[in-house]
């Protein structure tokens, strides 16, 4: 059975699964529920559409650090409306993100 990866396009997630070819492509991510897309996997027969395509699909590095930096976001807010010390920060961020 081939191997297929799929990337999760919400929080970055990368995980592989065993699928026979006939059986339907994963849509889920197993963490967080988001949406997923397959990656090209070794050795699968992949058309490549123009010089461009190879380069936009594993443009994922910096996107899985952004996401990766969002979910570290998401946590700290977690945290902080649990917490009332972590309120000061909160509003720190918030009017950082503002500003930029
Ligand atoms: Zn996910």
């Amino acid at each position: 059975m081939p191997t297929y990866e799929y990337e999760c396009k919400s929080c970055g997630y990368v995980f592989e699964k065993f699928q026979s070819i006939t059986a339907p492509p994963c849509k889920v991510c197993p963490k967080c529920g988001g949406g997923v897309r397959r990656l090209i996997g070794k050795g699968s027969a992949v058309i490549f559409k123009g010089s461009g395509f190879y380069a936009t699909d594993y443009r994922s590095e910096e996107y899985k650090k952004k996401a990766k930096e969002e979910r570290a976001e998401n946590k700290k807010e977690e945290k902080g409306e649990k917490t009332t010390k972590g309120e000061g920060e909160q509003r720190k961020e918030k009017k950082e993100k503002e500003r930029s």
